[in-house]
């Protein structure tokens, strides 16, 4: 046992003064030297994990393909029309006025990242990231078909042009291009609805050329991020990246090398000194989509994709050696082989997770369903009328946030006196609506300039919300 943890801790030391030099740190594995992209050009993985995510993957790509066209009362389930400023989620509209909702669930969202990345690393960048799904699961997987294997698409790039490279190359560029223009006109779905993008269809692209621009442009940046810009997505634009280096600790659940097992690597030939289980073979290095060596520890361009872990596995049942030199582990659980801790930060960020998710969930249930705002008519401050009676003008803005016409009466509620309205308030299903009405009160009624109303709005004699305002009269 002892014998053992002195080789451990050997290992370590070993290894941390090779990583003294971290020199690789300081620039991209993608951009080389002179400032020039490296292209990645990554070996097909294959095992149990790359399996697994595949499956994984099919499940959500359905997903992403059929969603759209579920709808709930003639509603997509899922919409984020910033143009009309309408965001559905699971079937629940919701308008600029429920702002405060959606800020706090952006907040709890945040957190439930922050506390996930904190105990599980990168995972959902491997898994569940649109970007990693469509660009490893789809569009990779398209290339090895068209391309080959990585040697193949090598020498493919470096042979002059020929009937071959031409086939290859327009059959890739023609492919990428449909896909692209289809995931384009999916997402688009999503903003301005399904139905819509078959209007455009339908009527033409004259008719809506908009939209029609829209869809170009999501074409050209989807066909340009899959056939060109990749992994560079995940480096150098995802900002999700780069907050590793705040969010992890050595606790955290990351892809890793176990360098206590692996080093001293060496040749499996070589049995002239004693070495560790690491045949340095660069079996991982050469399935990584992001050109890294997961050997020199964490780094911000891995993106979990566990195509080492599969690589590397197949490497130990070549030589006879027991699975998972490389693995999910955390730096605690390698170096000193601790089983993860719920740590007093992974606590407060539960913690905090739950009061937020708690907040939301009375901020939802109690949501109205439609929003008022009621102001004085500018310019306007009271009339005085006939038996000895006062009248101030008001204007109403209603938001109905439901899917059905709301008619509604208006009531004082606080004082006795009466509400003119101009005309019925009807607020059609989803949508804005505005109005004026004259308020009279018998001057006794005031007791000073200024007098708090409050306004009830009923549905069918049911109170949906109550108002106030401010009422004008002469000097008392
Ligand atoms: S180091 Fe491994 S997990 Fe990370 S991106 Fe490369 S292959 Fe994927
Ligand atoms: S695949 Fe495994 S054995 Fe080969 S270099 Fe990577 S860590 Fe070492």
């Amino acid at each position: 046992m002892e014998q053992n943890n002195k080789t451990d801790s050997e290992s370590i030391s070993n290894y941390k003064k090779d990583l003294l030099d971290q020199t690789f740190r300081d620039s991209v594995s993608t951009i080389s030297k002179e400032g020039n992209r490296n292209y990645v050009n990554p070996q097909k993985p294959n095992g149990k994990l790359y399996n697994l995510r595949s499956y994984f993957s099919y499940f959500y790509l359905i997903l992403f393909f059929t969603l759209p066209f579920i709808k709930v009362e003639g509603e997509p389930i899922f919409l984020f029309n910033v143009l009309e400023r309408k965001f559905i989620f699971f079937s629940k509209i919701f308008w600029p006025q429920d702002f405060f909702i959606f800020a706090i669930g952006f907040l709890t969202f945040i957190v439930f990242v922050i506390l996930f990345t904190v105990g599980f690393g990168r995972i959902w960048c491997g898994w569940a990231c649109p970007q990693t799904i469509f660009m490893e699961m789809v569009f990779r997987k398209i290339e090895f078909f068209i391309d080959g294997d990585a040697n193949q698409q090598k020498q493919l790039k470096a042979m002059p042009w020929n009937t071959e490279k031409l086939l290859k190359r327009g059959a890739k560029i023609i492919v990428f291009f449909f896909l692209s223009f289809l995931i384009a006109n999916f997402f688009l779905g999503y903003i301005i609805g399904i139905d819509e993008v078959g209007v455009l269809v339908k009527e033409g692209i004259f008719v809506h050329f908009g939209t029609f621009s829209a869809l170009v442009i999501f074409t050209l940046v989807f066909f340009f991020v899959y056939y060109w810009f990749r992994e560079q997505a995940c480096i150098i634009v995802c900002p999700y990246g780069r907050l590793q280096g705040v969010l992890l600790d050595r606790n955290s659940i990351l892809v890793a090398y176990d360098y206590v097992r692996g080093e001293p690597r060496g040749k499996l030939t070589d049995t002239t000194t004693e070495k560790g289980d690491c045949v340095n073979c660069h079996a991982c290095v050469r399935v990584c989509p992001t050109g890294i060596d997961i050997r020199n520890g964490t780094q911000l361009e891995c993106v979990n994709c566990t195509a080492c872990i599969d690589a590397c596995d197949e490497i130990m049942d070549h030589i006879k050696k027991p699975k998972g030199l490389i693995r999910y582990a955390s730096e605690n659980g390698i170096a000193l082989k601790q089983k993860m801790t719920y740590s007093w930060r992974l606590k407060m960020y539960t913690l905090v997770l739950s009061l937020l998710l708690g907040f939301l969930a009375i901020l939802l249930i109690t949501r109205a369903d439609i929003a008022a705002r009621i102001l004085r008519t500018p310019g306007q401050t009271y009339q005085l009328l006939a038996d000895n009676k006062i009248s101030n003008l008001y204007n109403i803005k209603l938001v109905n946030k439901t899917r059905k016409n709301i008619h509604l009466d208006l009531k004082l509620e606080n004082i006795e006196g009466e509400i003119k309205q101009i005309g019925p308030v009807d607020v059609p299903k989803e949508s804005y609506f505005q109005t004026s009405f004259f308020i009279t009160l018998k001057n006794e009624k005031l007791k000073s300039r200024k007098t708090k109303i409050k306004i009830g709005l009923y549905e069918n004699g049911h109170k949906m919300d109550e108002l106030t305002a401010v009422f004008l009269g002469p000097s008392i």
